[in-house]
């Protein structure tokens, strides 16, 4: 059913406590023209903007969903963890999740309910919460349960029980996590039921996810976001490409076929392990993975005085490291493209490459979280004939 274009969302319930859906007070092209707008104020020093590519269905885009528990007086109920208070707010039916995903928390409520198992209320109790991750075009469900302490009781009733509930999960997961932050996951994984991780389909290319593993939420718009970024690099077949932050290696294994040579590096070592496993899955034996912090990796290799074709750069929010920019313009990338989920410290870092000769091309922002103030915006940059 198309969306209605006049709709705003702020009938939500939960609308001032949860604080997900920031721009949900404005229809949905009042909130694109509103992140158009932002980038244009922030980006259009550095060049022409190009006009942001929206979602047709801008709702239930979410595939992955993570929830919180906690006993109420109406029984045990899921939901988000209110910024500031930490307390769970019930959400039924929210616009932005994937259907499938908030289906699987409600049976894995549901679940506990009927097993007694506990919400972890920070002193007591056993499950603090639940994260889910539906592979869109593979349909795999992987139901991630976090618990305060090596213990989930009824293990294997817990199991059987949600797997009766809802027999399209593909896999169970059992996730230890002491650490106070809500929503965070800890480093050891148990699989429960099925293979631990589940696996989706991106540009032709299959890749694997892991429970902490990076892997974008939005995968209906993945697929433009990374096309734009494939089409601002612009590979010819021989180039030496380097992939920083690369999560579970999707945009390096997306550029393998037109590229010689893709170099891979991410922090994380579960995405790194993935994104091996990525490679050998779509046989990209061009494509090498490596565990590190991105600018200690740039700084190495400017350092040996390797040089890169190209440089394809997706930095979470808080952008990439005046260091990083330093060596990576020692390393000197015909053509540098830059996938940023934060406009600003964007703004930041092109300024730093402007300034070490090199010259932005192109600027297009993405939609890839409607109703949300977030903006995704790739941006491509290449090097000044002067300074060759
Ligand atoms: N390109 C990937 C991942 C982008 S998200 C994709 O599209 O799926 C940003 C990634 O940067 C995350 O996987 C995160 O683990 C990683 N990261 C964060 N800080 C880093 C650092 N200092 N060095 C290398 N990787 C880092």
């Amino acid at each position: 059913m198309p969306y209605d274009p006049e709709l705003r969302g702020n009938g939500c319930p939960v609308f001032k406590k949860c604080g997900g859906c920031q721009l949900q007070n404005l229809t949905y092209p009042e909130q694109l023209r509103y992140k158009q707008g932002r980038c244009v104020a922030l980006l259009g020093r550095f060049g022409h903007v190009g006009r942001i590519i929206g979602m047709e269905e801008p709702y239930h885009y979410r595939c992955k969903v993570q929830a919180g528990f906690a006993k109420t007086r109406a029984g045990l109920v899921s939901g988000v963890y209110q910024s500031g208070s930490g307390r769970v707010v019930p959400v039924e039916g929210c616009m932005i999740e994937d259907e499938v995903c908030s289906g699987a928390v409600a049976h894995v409520r549901d679940t506990l309910r009927e097993l007694r198992i506990r919400p972890w209320d920070g002193r007591t109790g056993d499950v603090r919460h639940v994260l889910v991750r539906r592979g869109l075009y593979s349909g795999e469900l992987m139901v991630v349960v976090v618990t305060q302490t090596r213990q989930l009781p009824s293990k294997n009733a817990f199991v059987e029980n949600l797997l009766r509930r809802m027999p399209g999960i593909t896999t169970v997961v059992h996730n230890v996590c002491a650490d106070p932050l809500p929503l965070t996951l800890g480093r050891e994984n148990e699989a429960l039921y099925g293979a631990g991780s589940i696996v989706d389909t991106l540009l032709g290319k299959t890749f694997r996810i892991s429970p902490n593993s990076f892997y974008q939420v939005n995968p209906a718009m993945t697929g433009t976001l990374y096309r734009t970024a494939l089409d601002f690099l612009d590979l010819k077949g021989s180039e030496t490409l380097l992939d920083a932050y690369c999560g579970t290696g999707t945009i390096g294994i997306a550029a393998s076929d037109s590229a010689g040579r893709v170099i891979g590096v991410e922090l994380n070592s579960d995405a790194v392990r993935d994104a091996k496993l990525n490679a050998r899955m779509n046989g990209a034996d061009n494509a090498e993975f490596y565990r590190g912090d991105a600018t200690a990796f740039m700084e190495a290799m400017a350092e040996r005085g390797e040089k890169l074709d190209a440089l394809v750069m997706d930095p979470p929010r808080a952008g990439s490291s005046a260091r990083f920019i330093r060596s990576a313009v020692k390393a000197a990338p015909e053509r540098i493209v830059y996938v940023s989920c934060e406009p600003e410290t964007l703004a930041r870092d092109l300024a730093l490459f402007t300034g070490s000769g090199y010259r932005v091309r192109r600027i297009q922002p993405v939609d890839m979280f409607p109703h949300t103030k977030h903006c995704e915006v790739v941006a491509s940059l290449t090097r000044d004939s002067a300074s060759r």
